[in-house]
């Protein structure tokens, strides 16, 4: 069999065909430590890459590799450009029985159904009870762990509870009997999991992973219980069977007791098997995993560490996939090995571990050079992509008065999304993190992800602030109602601000927007509505009211249809999956113009549909003229929402901004955004409708999103109930469609 121990990791590295000497880092002075672990592996990339060692007591370091948990007051000493592989109170999940524990409470919170992710286990001796009961209802064998053990130490089959000791701290959990085997044999899989931050949790999943066979076909008989070899899968319990295959060739993946995961799949593919459904059901076993521990590592890294980017960590799942097919979680590993006792371990391993760099600092490797997956790619890059850490950007944390200082980030933040400087920053690096993923895909939160799983979110991060609820039906009419409302209202104002003879051929244009408008707005109300339109000759000021008038008018039948909908409904259409009407009432409320206008345009474009609020009743020649017309120039502006496949409301809204000083002022939402005034100029592609939507939605739904997590820590359980009840109908507008802001 082929070891690489003994042998420079590198040396084997480059006998292997890869070529990780691309640029060295030496004059940036980057050190890193480990501590209580031994990676070759590890050690060996950092070196290569110009980084030095320091004495795993030297407090100089850019990277402390560990392997064990770190005590908070290490974390707390941690400075701005220093980074840790793991996070504070990992063990919520990387010990077998707070593992189980969190799932418990996530089972009792929303359902066994929804956290069906792990067999039924119980921590003895406290539960012998339950368990006895539990063992009297469904007789079968049992495995028997320790709390806190790993390689399968101390780990055996039961088949009745005499046999268990009580003596001791164990878990004792349902053993899955039919697992699903390849040519006979068991085995599990390997998953390397990286998260770079839990507030808000981003999660990326590495795309190859181990298959691990046991080495005696399997066989559930009783009389086998005790046969290890055939039982459990561990790499390091099956290494010392005589039966045990290794495989000398890194180019083949799917011979003997260990496979790239990539092997089994396409194996089960073969064999008919939906791999597609296995790996969307193994990500949402880790989704969950890692939601059931969120509450308490945000918790810890709250209180013990000090920059927000001093944390990420590599976790290794290790899944059991049953003959239908659902795979189980069997444990979440705290520093998953990185020995390389195969080729194969190397190869995806050393990818693995280069990539995760990568990711996580501006230090490490970029993705272009993860060379296993195109070995020929030239590795020459800048010395500027990377940037050293002493010279990052100052501390996410607001305390820091580095941040402070941030001045250009400030205003960035200020003067787009009202996000903070310090949300901006998030972004940033999420964006950045992204960027360099490399072989990693980011699982959570993805827009598919976010819709299922946010629901189970312990924390209601800042994050929430990109992700714009939905709104029902009537919600979008009532908003618009507001909306029109407060053009009147604003209307009604002008004209008595507004006393003096002369007006602007602005001022002119605006008005004739509004009246087309009102023309077209009314002609697709149900009732008929008298509209007048006032006299040119008349001032401003009364054009201004009359119009305030018209609108009013407008306003009410409008109103009155939006009623009629509600009583001609059993129950409004996904009513359950929209925002709580009493939290929307009061964003209604309280919301200005410019916030009921984004949300409009929001649901415009997510609806791909103005038609709700618009009305309906244009027929399909008009529809199709308006599509090629230019509102500004013909009478028709568009407001069928199919005839302009959601750029009616755009226009529309044009026409009111027109009329709002206050919205079409507003610095960098309005410069490019449909609302706004200067797109009635210059008419932009759907896809920067889109993306300039995104942005604008982000800051009024912000507040609403700001007063559901208010509300969610308030002690009440039906708000936090209610407040579940909003995340679940939240749809991601995720970070990274924002790239032209957060670069
Ligand atoms: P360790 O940390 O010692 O590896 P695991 O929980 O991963 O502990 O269990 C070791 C092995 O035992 C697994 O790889 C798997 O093959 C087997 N095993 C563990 N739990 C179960 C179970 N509930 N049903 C079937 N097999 C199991």
């Amino acid at each position: 069999m082929w070891h690489c121990s003994g042998t420079s990791i590198l040396e084997v590295v480059i006998l292997m065909g890869f070529s990780y000497c691309f640029f060295k880092i030496e004059k940036y002075n980057l050190a890193f430590k480990i501590v209580c672990t031994e990676s070759r592996l590890v050690r060996g990339m950092l070196v290569n890459h110009g980084f030095h060692e320091v004495h795993p007591n030297s407090n100089d370091f850019n990277l402390m590799w560990t392997g064990s948990h770190l005590k908070p007051y290490l974390l707390r000493s941690l400075q701005d450009f220093q980074k840790v592989n793991h996070f504070p109170r990992s063990y919520e999940l990387t010990r077998k029985d707070r593992l189980y524990k969190n799932i418990q409470r996530m089972q009792q919170t929303h359902g066994l159904q929804n956290f069906h992710i792990v067999p039924q286990t119980f921590v003895l001796p406290a539960e012998f009870q339950e368990f006895s009961s539990s063992f009297s209802k469904d007789k079968g064998a049992w495995i028997i762990k320790p709390v806190a053990s790993s390689r399968g130490r101390g780990i055996y089959l039961v088949s009745s509870p005499s046999q268990i000791p009580l003596d001791e701290n164990i878990l004792v959990s349902r053993y899955i009997s039919n697992p699903l085997l390849i040519d006979g044999f068991k085995f599990d899989v390997r998953l390397y999991v990286l998260v770079t931050s839990y507030d808000p949790l981003l999660i990326y999943l590495y795309e190859e992973g181990l298959a691990r066979f046991a080495t005696v076909k399997y066989d559930h008989a009783t009389a086998n219980i005790k046969n290890q070899f055939m039982h459990l899968t561990n790499y390091s319990v099956n290494k010392k069977s005589s039966d045990y295959v290794s495989c000398d060739d890194p180019e083949v993946e799917d011979y003997g007791n260990k496979w790239s995961m990539s092997a089994m799949l396409r194996y089960l593919r073969q064999e008919g098997k939906d791999t597609t459904l296995l790996m969307g059901q193994i990500e949402e076993l880790i989704i969950k995993a890692l939601l059931s521990a969120e509450i308490h590592i945000a918790t810890a890294c709250k209180m013990f560490v000090p920059h927000r980017c001093n944390c990420f960590e590599l976790y290794g799942f290790d899944v059991l996939i049953d003959s239908n097919l659902k795979p189980w979680l069997l444990e979440v590993n705290l520093s998953p090995s990185l020995a390389c006792d195969a080729p194969l371990d190397l190869k995806i391993k050393a990818s693995m571990i280069s990539d995760m760099f990568s990711l996580v600092g501006k230090f490490a490797f970029s993705q272009s050079q993860s060379l296993s997956r195109n070995p020929d790619q030239s590795l020459t890059t800048s010395p500027q992509s990377h940037v050293v850490n002493r010279q990052r950007l100052p501390s996410a944390n607001s305390a820091d008065p580095e941040a402070q200082r941030e001045k250009p980030g400030a205003k960035l933040a200020e003067s787009t999304l009202s996000l903070t400087a310090e949300e901006m920053k998030v972004l940033r690096r999420a964006q950045e993190e992204y960027d360099r993923r490399g072989g990693f895909v980011r699982i959570f939160p993805t827009p598919d992800t976010w819709e299922l799983y946010s629901f189970f979110c312990s924390l209601i991060s800042w994050l929430f602030v990109l992700v714009p609820p939905s709104c029902s039906k009537v919600q979008a009419r009532m908003a618009f109602s507001s909306y029109l409302h407060r053009v009147q209202l604003r209307l009604l104002a002008e004209s008595r601000a507004n006393m003096g003879p002369a007006w602007t051929q602005k001022e002119h244009d605006q008005m004739e927007l509004v009246i087309r408008f009102l023309k077209r707005a009314s002609s697709n109300l149900r009732q008929d509505m008298c509209l007048e339109e006032p006299s040119r000759q008349l001032c401003l000021s009364d054009r201004q009211r009359i119009l305030s008038h018209q609108l009013g008018n407008f306003i009410q039948l409008y109103n009155q249809e939006t009623k009629q909908m509600v009583e001609s409904l059993d129950k409004i259409p996904d009513e359950d999956r929209c925002i709580n009407s009493n939290v929307f009432q009061e964003f209604i409320l309280e919301a200005s113009e410019n916030d009921l206008e984004e949300v409009l345009t929001f649901y415009t474009q997510k609806n791909k549909s103005a038609s709700v609020f618009l009305g309906t009743k244009c027929d399909s020649s008009r529809v199709e003229r308006n599509r090629e017309s230019d509102p500004l120039e013909t009478d028709n502006l568009p407001l069928h929402p199919m005839c302009a496949c959601g750029l009616s409301f755009s226009y529309f809204i044009s026409s009111l901004s027109l009329f709002c000083p206050t919205v079409s002022q507003k610095p960098s939402l309005s410069k490019s955004r449909p609302g706004s005034a200067g797109l009635l100029k210059e008419t932009d592609s759907l896809s920067a409708q889109a993306q300039s939507n995104q942005l604008a939605i982000v800051s009024a739904l912000r507040k609403l999103v700001e007063k559901q997590a208010a509300r969610q820590y308030s002690t009440s359980s039906h708000i936090s109930l209610l407040t579940q009840h909003v995340s679940h109908d939240l749809h991601i507008r995720y970070m990274f469609s924002f790239s032209n802001i957060t670069a």
